[in-house]
């Protein structure tokens, strides 16, 4: 099913959790991709490593019960019960999510191990290639022809950009819709031995609003800190992040940053044979920069919208009505929280306003609970 006429009919470019989830879906609706990836397994990817419990639910979507169980099983997962937003005057609220029919609705898990282990689970029919880093992507007919650094080329019918948020692909759609680029917020993270803190921790305080500076726990011994905001306020602040970051955790080491691509608008996400999932979609929380369950999601969402048309009708395809425009409606609820808290944090009063409400009408927590996947 997967090569027509020497060609093949979807590949996915990127094997971070957007790629892996569409590559995972497609494998098990028939469809056989391949997926190509730059680096070679395990790799890194910087990263704040909380799975929230929409990350776990999707997961047992895709794998059922068998795989959920042997993921919260794996020494490098630890699994959390609260998210704190703490504000500049030291105001907490708290939200928690406790285990669910013995399983825990939240977790941190280290992006090193967690991608390694995903995608070691890929069912059969997905073909893996590594070591492809994408250079060049050209269309010729309905052909794409993707050619490798190292000069390999690999042609397809329909490409799917999960190349992150550097990606090659993405800018293939904005250019098609005259779009400029989304929006992305500068991120820094670094590991720290210590007591963990008992939840994980959001600060919203001058002066990263509308970001936030976290410090999650990432074991029995660590801590995963980090920060990260838009470039506007990082320049009004003349914050160097890094510098500011081992100013206040002086141990801290693998100090990495990375950009979080925030989700402020909806945007089209596709052209004639070609879709963009996960952070190359630009679909991370615009509050927390939680981007992991929506890397998940429309890599699952993009994969059920190929396998609903017939092979020969993908070329007149409406994928913007097929995929995009389902995958936004999914996702309008939460989008609209979330959007909504982050023109809040844009200033300090207010943030001391909303978490002093929330701490008062702790009934006003629950949508917020809901939009991290979690049941009550
Ligand atoms: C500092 C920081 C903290 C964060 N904290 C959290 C958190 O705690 N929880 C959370 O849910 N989200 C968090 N996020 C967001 C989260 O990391 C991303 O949303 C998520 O990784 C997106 O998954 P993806 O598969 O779309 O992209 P990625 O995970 O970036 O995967 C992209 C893949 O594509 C490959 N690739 C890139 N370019 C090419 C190329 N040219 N050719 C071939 N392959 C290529 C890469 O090697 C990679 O494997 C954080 C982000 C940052 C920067």
């Amino acid at each position: 099913m997967g090569l027509e006429n020497g060609v093949e009919r979807v590949v996915i470019v990127g094997a971070g959790p957007a790629g892996i989830a569409c590559a995972w879906r497609l494998a098990q609706l028939g469809l056989e991709p391949l997926l190509l990836e730059k680096e070679t397994f395990p790799r890194d990817k910087v990263c704040g490593d909380a799975l929230s419990g929409k990350v776990l639910s999707l997961l047992r979507k895709l794998g059922g019960e068998p795989l959920l169980a042997d993921l919260l099983q794996q020494p490098f997962v630890y699994p959390v019960e609260h998210l704190d937003f703490i504000s500049g005057k030291g105001r907490r609220v708290r939200l928690s999510f406790p285990p669910r029919h013995g399983y825990p609705q939240g977790c941190v898990a280290p992006r090193y191990a967690f991608d390694t282990w995903l995608l070691s689970h890929l069912p059969a029919g997905v073909r893996l290639r590594s070591s492809f880093e994408l250079r060049k992507v050209e269309r010729r007919g309905q052909i794409w022809y993707l050619t490798s650094t190292t000069g390999e080329l690999v042609k397809t019918y329909f490409v799917v950009g999960a190349d992150g948020v550097s990606s090659r692909i993405a800018p293939i759609v904005w250019d098609y819709h005259r779009l400029s680029r989304p929006i992305v917020y500068p991120a820094v993270r670094g590991y720290l031995e210590g007591k963990p803190p008992e939840s994980l921790e959001l600060y919203f305080r001058k002066p990263y609003l509308p970001g936030y500076l976290w410090r999650f726990p990432a074991g029995k011994h660590q801590l995963n800190v980090g920060v990260g905001l838009p470039t506007s306020a990082l320049k009004n602040a003349r914050l160097s992040l890094r510098a500011h970051l081992r100013e206040i955790f002086p141990q801290l080491h693998s100090v990495q940053g990375h950009g979080i691509p925030v989700s402020l608008e909806n945007r089209p996400l596709t052209t004639p044979g070609c879709a963009l999932i996960g952070d190359a979609a630009g679909l991370a929380d615009p509050l927390t920069g939680e981007g992991i369950g929506n890397a998940l999601l429309s890599g699952i969402r993009l994969a059920e919208a190929l396998a609903k048309v017939p092979f020969g009708d993908w070329p007149l395809a409406d994928w913007e009505a097929l995929y995009t425009k389902p995958l936004y409606n999914e996702l309008r609820r939460e989008l609209r929280i979330t959007r909504f808290f982050h023109r809040i944090a844009q200033k300090e009063a207010r943030v001391e306003a909303i978490l002093s409400f929330l701490s008062r009408f702790s009934y006003a927590t629950k949508p917020l609970l809901r939009w991290y996947g979690v049941k009550g």
